[in-house]
């Protein structure tokens, strides 16, 4: 397997809603197992194919005991509870701001081989579910952000040093697999009071 460069917000391939998978194949399942190692390389709880430049309609996810891959998502909201969580993004690195988001989720699509596939989550795994179906279609937390928060992301990011400081986060990251997001570990860093897909 292969730890995959992570794209980092300002690439086009985060911007580009990306196309179905429609070839449930050897090349497909190589990329999911990329991903997940990838995944747990930056302690991601979930990682989206753009975030690797890939556009395809895949997501893995690791959230406790919850892991997987989804190609297709379609996401469902049930009930109208809100999760009142914080947020970051592997592709947004060191950043970190809350964000309410619908509590429960259900998605649709498929798995790797291409049979159909129904998960439910709540609170961190709906959230994942969530984010990481957003950057199939181009969508960052961030843009979810309002007011003072969004500017406040926007400025952090166009600051000088953001890209090479983002780098050194994520190899930080990798460097602390299995003691800094163990899943009840939130606390701590910036980056790490929210949690990152
Ligand atoms: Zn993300």
């Amino acid at each position: 397997m292969t730890i995959l460069a992570v794209r980092l917000v300002g690439d086009p391939v985060l911007r580009t809603p990306a196309d179905a998978v429609t070839r449930f194949d050897d090349t497909l399942a190589k990329l999911a197992a990329d991903m997940h190692e990838t995944m747990e390389e930056v302690a991601g709880v979930g990682l989206a194919g753009p975030q690797v430049g890939v556009s395809l309609r895949v997501f893995t996810y690791h959230v406790g005991e919850e892991r997987g891959t989804v190609c297709n998502p379609v996401v469902e909201v049930l009930g109208g509870e809100l999760d009142h969580g914080s947020e970051g993004c592997l592709s947004v690195p060191g950043l970190g701001f809350p964000l309410d988001r619908p509590a429960r989720v259900r998605v649709t699509g498929q798995d790797i081989t291409g049979a159909p596939l129904v998960l439910e989550g709540e609170g961190l795994l709906a959230r994942c579910f969530q984010h990481e179906t957003d950057h199939l279609g181009g969508t960052l937390y961030i843009d979810k952000l309002a007011g003072e928060e969004r500017k406040r992301a926007w400025r952090a990011i166009r600051e000088e040093g953001f890209e090479a400081n983002a780098q050194s986060v994520l190899q930080d990251r990798a460097g602390a697999v299995g003691s800094a997001f163990g899943g009840a570990s939130f606390g701590g860093s910036a980056f790490s009071q929210g949690w990152a897909k």
